[in-house]
């Protein structure tokens, strides 16, 4: 085994090529080595991020890799990306209507555009593009709108007339009898779905690399903080562990880490769910949603139809929602795209969303020195994990936000200045 080390350069992190898949066919792809390790936890890091899902594996990432900063360790309660990560319908956008959002998002997108070669890993990103539909005159105005808005800020969004939507999607009907009938769409060429297991793996095994410690099945039970009130680590299931530096990534649990260190937060927490049907041939090669009918759907390279709910109305932290929910989704998909009514759903799941009150993240420091927090991502965080781990990295290696991350501080809700995206981020994920 040494040998062939030394022969053929294997490492644990072995480089992913056309190259390697030859040499590893040698040993009939049965000798490929781990993704990752799977370290005992030290004693002391500079940084300790919780919560192992795509934003916290990407805060690490660039942590380690945009600011040399390699004593990070990333805790996570159960495994990588088994949160919102792995739950998620997979839509990546950036067509937000606020310009601090439109900031945010389209650096995300612009760093989705290069993360398979970043991280030599295939997150198999597929900008099928994003037809979002108008079915009533308020509708179309504020699709027009966002349409502007977002020209005006650089990035690539139309608004497409009927005619062109039956070309772009073809079982759509556009008849105007319908019950809601498809008035116009904004379109966002270069939105689309990305595979979100691979992106919390390849990040997770790109941190690694960097020197990155990836500790799972390890919860955090409690925040230390000095005399001074300052963070100096935190309580879990493995021990105590300490670091000047707390990141609070998780997802679903933000204000119940936050309350460990004495920290209110402006979030609601609810369930939210996503189904898929039984695999068809291709019959939608976009992504489709419809605020007023109340459904998104696209289409997985297996030939499911990959579903997203609403939220349930009540704050839960199971991993499950109401029946009625479904029920009322399904009854919208049949409603948009009436030839799904014979399909048969295979399997659905839910996730837990942390939603701010302006459907707008959090993102910098908390009144505890020491302690920061990325989340209240809500129903839309998946399409933020690469810029919303690349402008936490910062803040935390900097104690100061980017700018782009500026506007999404805390005590915005005490200045009043929210960056209210309820009609971007409502049920359009
Ligand atoms: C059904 C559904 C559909 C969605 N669809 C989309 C979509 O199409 N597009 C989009 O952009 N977004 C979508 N989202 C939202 C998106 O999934 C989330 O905003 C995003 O994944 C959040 O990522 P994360 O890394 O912060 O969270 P997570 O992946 O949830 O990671 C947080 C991690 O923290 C861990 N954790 C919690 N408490 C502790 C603790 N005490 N100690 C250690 N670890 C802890 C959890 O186990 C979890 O793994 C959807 C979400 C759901 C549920």
């Amino acid at each position: 085994m040494e040998l062939a080390r030394v022969l053929f350069g294997r490492s644990t992190v072995a480089r992913y090529s056309l190259w390697s898949l030859a040499r590893n066919a040698l040993s009939h792809q049965e000798d490929w080595p781990r993704q990752w390790r799977s370290p005992e936890p030290a004693e002391h890091y500079d940084v300790i991020i919780v919560g192992g899902g795509g934003h916290g594996l990407a805060t690490a990432y660039y942590l380690a890799k945009e600011h040399g900063i390699t004593r990070v360790a990333v805790l996570e309660k159960g495994w990588l990306g088994g949160g919102n990560t792995g739950r998620n319908t997979t839509i990546v956008r950036s067509n937000y209507l606020w310009d601090e959002s439109a900031a945010l998002y389209d650096k995300s997108l612009t760093l989705w555009e290069g993360l398979s070669r970043d991280l030599n890993y295939n997150v198999m990103l597929s900008q099928r593009g994003v037809l979002n539909l108008a079915h009533t005159l308020p509708d179309v105005r504020a699709g027009r709108r966002r349409v502007e808005a977002n020209r005006l800020n650089g990035i690539d969004s139309e608004w497409v007339e009927p005619a062109r939507i039956a070309r772009i999607c073809p079982i759509l009907d556009i008849s105007t009898s319908r019950r809601y009938p498809i008035l116009g769409a904004t379109w966002q060429a270069r939105g689309g779905v990305a595979r979100h297991d691979a992106v919390a793996w390849g990040y997770a095994r790109a941190a690694d690399a960097r020197g990155v410690d990836i500790l799972q099945t390890c919860e955090v039970t409690g925040i230390r903080r000095d005399r001074d009130g300052r963070v100096s680590g935190v309580e879990t299931s493995r021990g105590p562990i300490g670091a000047p530096t707390v990141g609070i990534v998780a997802a679903g649990h933000t204000s119940v880490l936050a309350a460990m260190a004495d920290v209110r937060l402006p979030i609601q927490t609810r369930p939210l769910q996503a189904l898929v049907s039984e695999p068809i041939k291709p019959v939608i090669d976009c992504v489709v949603m419809s605020g007023a009918v109340h459904v998104y759907v696209s289409q997985s390279d297996k030939g499911e139809l990959v579903i997203g709910a609403g939220i349930d109305a009540y704050n839960s932290y199971a991993q499950r929602g109401g029946f009625h929910v479904l029920e009322r989704q399904i009854a919208a998909l049949t409603e948009l795209v009436p030839i799904t009514a014979r399909l048969r759903m295979m399997r659905a799941w839910a996730g837990i969303a942390d939603i701010c009150p302006d459907a707008s993240p959090i993102i910098g420091a908390t009144p505890v020195p020491g302690l920061y927090i990325n989340g209240g991502w809500g129903t839309g965080g998946f399409k933020a994990t690469p810029a919303s781990g690349w402008l936490f990295a910062w803040t935390l290696a900097k104690g100061e936000p980017h700018p782009i991350a500026a506007p999404f501080s805390l005590d915005r809700f005490t200045t009043g200045a929210l960056i209210d995206e309820h009609g971007a981020a409502g049920v359009a994920h």
